[in-house]
């Protein structure tokens, strides 16, 4: 059985095949909770976690609201981690049917997610349809100024190559502004299921397209959503672009880690891409992979899959995902990588700097506090000189 609402983040990836792989990951699921509680003390099972790729708004037949997102935020997880922040675009910019564009699609998602401070926006660009002008998204961060922490780019659902120049003003206005770039990303190669259902290469979202724009702005932050794809040579393809682009200094790519390994506990990419990403001739560098879930999408939203809900599902990824962390690493870098991956990364890379307004009033506050202490250096200088003659 092919997941409906993996078609639409990744595409065709199937999520719970079957009733047993069902029953089996609810064994998975209760026996991890168990263990989970072991580790409460730790700080890997008591972090701060911050979810870099989430969604509200339309996808098929759903409607996701902020109700949706509550069930995760409103209090703490059952080990003990608390969803500090979710990172949040509007799916109904990015569902085919029913598109909303730029405009519309941020009005949507400001009603829906109103003032909430755990509700970090993403603002949906759509250069298909603007022919890569940017001045309806350039409204919009005017018009809301500290809104929005990054864009959010969907090449397969607008069937736009991310290598096309379309993209190239989006990103020129991310780099004045300094906005992280989230782009879907997706399989560079066929991918055969059971049953004979073929999960074909992406035209669109590949690794290597993202990363053909991303060096033409090189100081721009762009992360690739999924990971490439759910596994194996997908998620290594992007892999190879991460390392490449740190390797020759050409880009600034990261990668979210959402769907990656999702229907085992086991999470071998995961810590293939730390391990490579640790290892650089640049040194470690897994500042660059991200937390993420693509909630409340799949099983992350509505009944759950399988007689598993939601929260249940999205607790069950942060266990597997720690533990396996924690079985590949020792006691000290597991703690490490762990409040990275989950926390600090995604804090450095959305909300630690810069360009926001903010911090645009803040320079101007801080250049008119340094020409004010100039001019009164200057005066108290004179006076002093004065001063000094007068008393000569
Ligand atoms: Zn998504």
């Amino acid at each position: 059985m092919i997941n409906q609402a993996a078609l639409f983040c990744i595409s065709d990836m199937p999520v719970c095949k079957t009733k047993s792989s069902a029953k089996s990951a609810n064994k998975i699921y209760t026996k991890e909770i168990a263990i989970s509680s072991n580790f409460s003390g730790n700080i890997s099972f008591k972090g701060k976690i911050i979810d870099s790729h989430v969604h509200v708004g339309k996808f098929g037949k759903e409607f996701y609201t902020q109700q949706d997102l509550d069930i995760f935020i409103k209090s703490p997880l059952r080990n003990g981690d608390t969803i500090e922040k979710m990172i949040v675009s509007n799916s109904s910019c990015i569902d085919t049917e029913g598109i909303l564009n730029e405009i519309d699609g941020h009005k949507q998602l400001i009603k829906i997610v109103g003032n909430n401070p755990k509700i970090a926006a993403i603002a949906v660009c759509q250069p298909n349809l603007t022919n890569g002008k940017t001045k309806f998204i350039e409204k919009i961060f005017k018009e809301n100024p500290g809104r929005y922490v990054g864009l959010k780019f969907h090449p397969r659902s607008m069937q736009l190559a991310a290598n096309d120049k379309r993209y190239d003003n989006y990103m020129r206005f991310a780099n004045k502004h300094k906005l992280p770039c989230l782009f879907h990303s997706d399989r560079t190669y066929d991918k055969h299921y059971e049953g004979g259902y073929v999960g074909k290469r992406c035209n669109y979202s590949r690794p290597e397209q993202i990363y053909e724009l991303a060096r033409r702005h090189k100081n721009v932050p762009v992360v690739l959503g999924h990971m490439g794809g759910n596994e194996g040579r997908n998620t290594k393809a992007a892999v190879d672009v991460i390392v490449d682009s740190i390797e020759n200094n050409s880009a600034t790519l990261y990668a979210d880690i959402s769907w990656v390994n999702c229907d085992t506990a086991e999470k071998p990419d995961i810590i293939e891409a730390i391990k490579r990403l640790k290892n650089t001739s640049q040194g470690d560098k897994t500042d660059r992979l991200l937390f993420g879930t693509d909630a409340p999408i799949g099983r992350f939203g509505g009944k759950g899959e399988f007689g598993i809900k939601p929260f249940d599902a999205y607790q069950k990824v942060i266990v597997d995902v720690k533990n396996s962390i924690r079985q590949a690493f020792s006691p000290e870098e597991a703690d490490a990588l762990i409040e990275k991956i989950f926390y600090k990364n995604a804090q450095d890379l959305f909300f630690s700097k810069k360009n926001t307004s903010l911090n645009l009033k803040t320079k101007i506050i801080a250049s008119c506090t340094t020409i004010l202490s100039a001019a009164l250096i200057l005066i108290c200088g004179k006076k002093h000189n004065k001063n000094n003659r007068t008393a000569v």
